[in-house]
Parts: structure tokens; sequence; C-alpha cells
């Protein structure tokens, strides 16, 4: 699913909608529900080279490009070295799969949140890779909870 940009005259926004490529004409504005303008139909007639008819989000731009045309008048401005055709495809890919992992990872977890209710569990099965908020390491017992508190207790005995 692209990224398209628009542009809401009566709020002055520029808006990024993900969207189907069919749905891209039916668009609104969440704040005053006026249909958007997309901002790529400014290019929508420049040839495109690749093929391209509705253009792309570049991340690695940081910006829209209508097509390589569009594309090659940033780069020569902010003074970057060209892309190949083969690293575009391979960065398109690598956002459609990060897209289709995102949307996975995001059934994965309600689907067990909805079957468990436990949001650690959720987070836990969808992210079994991941552990940044994993629980600390188990609490030493027996002779480690007796060293721990010798220490703290030397700590606080110190002047
Ligand atoms: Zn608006």
């Amino acid at each position: 699913m692209p990224i398209y940009d628009y542009y809401c005259e009566p709020c002055n926004l520029n808006i990024q909608i993900f969207c189907e490529i069919e749905e891209r004409h039916d668009q609104t504005c969440e704040k005053c529900k006026d249909f958007l303008n997309q901002m790529v139909s400014v290019f929508a007639n420049t040839p495109a080279r690749w093929g391209d008819s509705h253009g792309y989000f570049d991340r690695g731009l940081g910006c829209y490009v209508a097509n390589s045309m569009e594309r090659d008048k940033i780069m020569k401005e902010k003074n970057l070295r060209p892309v190949s055709q083969n690293e575009l495809d391979d960065h398109q890919s690598a956002v459609d799969n990060e897209h289709t992992q995102h949307e996975k990872e995001v059934q994965k977890f309600s689907s067990v949140l909805k079957a468990t209710g436990d949001f650690a569990q959720a987070t836990k099965q969808t992210f079994p890779d991941h552990h940044p908020l994993a629980d600390p390491e188990p609490f030493p017992l027996g002779s480690d909870l007796g060293t721990i508190e010798t220490k703290t207790t030397n700590k606080d005995n110190t002047p």
C-alpha cells in the first residue's frame, strides 16, 4: 500500500495517507472533512521513466517523489549519489515486507490479547526474539540474596 501526500487548503496542512491506489482520490481531511488535494497531481503528466504512474514516498530522501526526473532533481539539489533501479526495488520490497510484517504482528498481537487478555503474553508471543520490556533476571534466592543483603548492610554502615 503506497503512501500518498495530500494538501488540505482550508486547514493549510500537508497530510500523508496510507491507502489503496484505487482509494487515493477519495481521501478526506480528518479535521474539516473536505476532500483532499493529492499533491502528486502536479506531476501526473510528467513521463515516468520507471513506468511508475503514481509515484512514491522516498524514505531515503524523506519526501514524496513523483518520478525519476523529480528524484534526480532533488538528488542534485541535495548533492546525493544516484541510486540504481535494483536498489530502489530492494528498498521498495523492504518497505513492503516491513509493512506486511507489521500487519502480521498487529494481527498476532490482537488475537493473543483477545484469547488471553494478557498484554505481556501478547507482547511475548508477537515478538519472541525481542525483549525490550523483558522481565528482569529472576531475583537471586538463597546465598545470593544473603550476598546482596550483606553488601547493602556494609554500604549502609560505611560512615
Ligand atoms: Zn482540512
